[in-house]
């Protein structure tokens, strides 16, 4: 499945997250990235699902 279409900007939403030792994190409660991937496939709940784009460090700190 290819979830990052060029043409799908405005499917993507406001991505309100808590990682705020994320590189992509604005520091509030924002997520600056233009996408994001989260994952497993083969989660069952929301505590099994993670950001594979979280990237260690914050710009805004
Ligand atoms: S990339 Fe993932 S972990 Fe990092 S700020 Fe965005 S949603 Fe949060």
């Amino acid at each position: 499945m290819d979830i990052f279409k060029e043409n799908n900007e405005e499917r993507t939403p406001t991505v309100y997250c808590d990682v705020k030792n994320c590189t992509y994190h604005d520091g509030e409660n924002i997520c600056t990235a233009n996408k994001i991937k989260v994952g497993p496939s083969h989660a069952i709940s929301s505590i099994d699902t993670i950001c594979a784009t979280f990237k260690a460090g914050n710009k805004y700190h």
